[in-house]
C-alpha cells in the first residue's frame, strides 16, 4: 500500500491528467475530469477565503450529483474534514450530525437546505452555508452556482492550482456516520491514508473480474460505472469514487435508485460495473424489463454491506452475464476489508472473500480475550491501514472498539483454512433461545431458498423461560402463495428444530431497509408486535 496515493489532495491533482475524459454523467449533464478539477479548485479557494483550514469540519448533504466529488475534494484538499451527511435524514437527524461534528460550514442541495434552514438557529458553530440546485440565493446562504457556475460552465472556469495546504497521510480527512442499524449513527474519523489505501483493492477487483472469468484481458481504461449507492456511505465514496478518480473511469450518477432506469442506463451508456448492496442486484435481476435492454457490457456486479443470499451469485453469473463480486466492510474500516470476484465467489457463495492484501482478520471469543481456531464462530476483528482512528467525540465507545489497531466489528464470523471469511450474523441479531445460538441470517437464507419468498427477516421475540424465540417476517413474490405452516416445515426439513421460527408473519410491503439496504430489525420487532395483536 506504499503505492497508494498519499492524500485525497494527491488523488484530485492526479485526476486532472484525465483531461477531457468524462468523469460524471448525470441525467443530461456531462462533466469532464478537467471541468471537475477547475470547479474543485474554485470552490477550494472560496472555502479558504471563508477561513476554512486544516481540521475544520465541513458537512456535505447532497444527493449523488456532480457537485458531490467537487465539494468532497475541495474540502479535503484544504486539510479540512469532510462530514458527509445521509441525504435521507430528517431535519433533526441532520441537526444532530451537524452539531455532533461541530461543522463550521455546510454544502448542501436545495432539498436538504429546506430541512436545515429551520434548525440552523440551534447550530451556533455553523457559520457558512452553500446551497446548490436552488433557483435564488437563500437568506443567510450562498448559491454554489454563483461561486463556480452550473456544471456546463465548469469547463470555462480559470485553470488554477489548488490553494496551498500541507497534508500528511495521517491527517484527518473525513467523518462518515455509521448506518445506524443497531443504534444512533456514530461518526467514524478517517485519515487520508485510510481512504487512499482502498484505491488499490477497488482497482484490483475491477481489473481482475474479466480475467478471472477466463475472458480476454479487459480493454484499457476507462470503464463506465453506474454508481447507484449514496456517496455519503463510505463504500460508495472511498471504495468506489476515489479509486475511479485515480483510474479515470466514467461514473454514471442517479438522482435516486430505480431498477428500471438503471437497466436502461446500463444499455444506453454501456455500463461495465454496477452494484453496491445485494438488494440492487436482486432488483436488476427480477425487473420485468430486464430482457428489453442490452446488458452485454456488464463485466462485474459487486456488492457488500449486508448479507447476500447464496443463490444471488449464480443468478448474476447466468442472469446478468457478469462476474459477481462481494465484499465485507464497515464504516469503521473506511470501506472494504475482504472481497472476491468471479470463480472464487461462485465456489464459495456464502463467503465474503479473503482479506485484501493489506488487511488481517481474526476471530475472538465473546470477551475478546482468546483468539479462536479456524472454523469456529466468534467475533470478527479487522486490522490494516484502512481501519479508522476512532469515533468522533466518543472516547468510551472508541476505547471499546478500536484496540491496538484492530477494530472490534460486532459481527460474528468464521474463517476457513484458506483465509476466506464467512459472516454469520451481527452479534446483536443473533437470537439466543434457551442458551442455543440461532444465527438469524442462516434461517433467512433457508427461507430465501423457498420459491415463493422474496424477502425475509428473522428476529428474536422475548420469551419468559427461553429468553428469546425466533420469528420471521416474510414478503412473498407476486402471485405466489405459502402458509405459515408450510414455511415452518420448510425450515424444519433443513435446520435443527430449535431454529424453526415459532411464528411467520407475512407483509405486503418489502421489509424496511435503511439507505444502505440493511433491514431495520428494530422496526420489524415493533411491526411484529403490532401484527400479532
Ligand atoms: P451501526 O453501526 O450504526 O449500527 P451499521 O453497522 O449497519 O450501522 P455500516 O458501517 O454501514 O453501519 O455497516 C457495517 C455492517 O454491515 C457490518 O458490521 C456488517 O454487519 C454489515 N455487512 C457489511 N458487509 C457485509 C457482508 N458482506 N455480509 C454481511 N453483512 C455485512
Ligand atoms: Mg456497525
Amino acid at each position: 500500500w506504499k503505492n497508494a496515493p498519499p492524500s485525497l489532495r494527491a488523488v484530485i491533482e492526479t485526476s486532472r491528467a484525465h483531461g477531457n475524459a468524462t468523469c460524471v454523467f448525470y441525467e443530461d449533464e456531462r462533466v469532464s475530469y478537467d471541468a471537475v478539477f477547475r470547479a474543485t479548485a474554485a470552490l477550494a479557494h472560496h472555502l479558504r477565503d471563508l477561513g476554512i483550514g486544516k481540521g475544520d469540519r465541513v458537512a456535505l448533504a447532497l444527493r449523488n450529483l456532480p457537485e458531490w466529488p467537487v465539494a468532497f475534494f475541495a474540502i479535503t484538499a484544504l486539510g479540512a474534514i469532510c462530514v458527509p451527511l445521509n441525504a435521507w435524514w430528517t431535519a433533526d437527524e441532520l441537526a444532530f450530525a451537524l452539531a455532533d461534528s461541530g461543522s463550521r460550514a455546510l454544502i448542501c442541495d436545495g432539498e436538504r437546505w429546506a430541512r436545515v434552514v429551520g434548525v440552523r438557529g440551534a447550530l451556533p458553530d455553523l457559520e457558512a452555508c452553500i446551497v446548490s440546485r436552488i433557483d435564488t440565493a437563500p437568506d443567510g446562504a450562498e448559491r454554489l452556482e454563483d461561486l463556480i457556475g452550473a456544471t456546463d460552465q465548469w469547463q470555462t472556469l480559470p485553470d488554477r492550482n489548488l490553494p496551498q495546504a500541507d497534508l500528511l497521510p495521517e491527517d484527518d480527512a473525513t467523518i462518515f456516520y455509521t448506518s445506524g442499524t443497531t443504534g444512533k449513527p456514530k461518526g467514524s474519523l478517517g485519515t487520508h491514508r485510510n481512504i487512499c489505501t482502498n484505491v488499490l483493492s477497488s482497482t484490483y477487483n475491477l481489473a481482475s473480474a474479466p480475467l478471472r472469468r477466463g475472458e480476454m484481458p479487459p480493454e484499457p481504461s476507462p470503464k463506465v460505472i453506474l454508481l447507484v449507492i449514496p456517496l455519503f456511505h463510505v463504500t460508495a465514496c472511498s471504495a468506489a469514487m476515489v479509486g475511479y478518480f485515480v483510474s479515470g473511469h466514467a461514473m454514471v450518477f442517479m438522482h435516486h435508485w430505480d431498477a428500471g432506469e438503471a437497466l436502461a442506463l446500463i444499455g444506453r451508456e454501456g455500463v461495465n460495473l454496477t452494484g453496491g448492496v445485494p438488494t440492487i442486484a436482486w432488483q436488476l435481476l427480477d425487473h420485468p424489463d430486464r430482457a428489453k435492454h442490452d446488458l452485454s457490457s456488464l463485466e462485474l456486479v459487486s456488492y457488500g454491506g449486508a448479507p447476500a443470499a447464496p443463490d444471488l451469485v449464480r443468478r448474476i453469473d447466468t442472469g446478468l452475464g457478469a462476474a459477481p463480486g462481494s465484499g465485507w466492510g464497515m464504516t469503521e474500516t473506511m470501506a472494504t476489508v475482504t472481497g472476491h470476484v468471479a470463480e472464487d465467489y461462485l465456489n464459495r457463495p456464502d463467503s465474503c472473500g479473503p482479506p485484501v492484501a493489506v488487511a488481517d482478520l481474526k476471530i475472538m471469543d465473546a470477551d475478546g480475550t482468546r483468539e479462536l481456531p479456524v472454523g469456529e464462530v466468534g467475533e470478527l476483528y479487522a486490522f490494516g491501514p484502512m481501519v479508522a482512528k476512532a469515533y468522533w467525540n466518543r472516547p468510551e465507545e472508541s476505547a471499546a472498539t478500536f484496540i491496538d489497531g484492530w477494530v472490534r466489528t460486532g459481527d460474528l464470523a468464521r474463517l476457513d483454512e484458506e483465509g476466506f471469511c464467512y459472516i454469520v450474523d451481527r452479534a446483536k441479531d443473533m437470537v439466543i433461545r434457551g442458551g442455543e445460538n440461532i444465527y438469524s441470517s442462516e434461517v433467512e437464507n433457508v427461507l430465501y431458498e423457498h420459491p415463493a419468498v422474496t424477502d425475509a427477516a428473522v428476529i428474536g421475540l422475548p420469551h419468559k423461560q427461553l429468553g428469546e424465540e425466533p420469528a420471521a417476517v416474510v414478503h412473498l413474490a407476486e402471485g405466489m402463495a405459502a402458509s405459515e405452516a408450510e414455511l415452518q416445515a420448510w425450515v424444519a426439513e433443513r435446520l435443527a428444530h430449535f431454529k424453526v421460527p415459532v411464528r411467520v408473519v407475512f407483509t405486503d410491503a418489502l421489509l424496511p431497509r435503511n439507505a444502505n439496504g440493511k433491514i431495520l430489525k428494530k422496526a420489524l420487532v415493533r411491526f411484529f408486535q403490532t401484527a400479532m395483536r
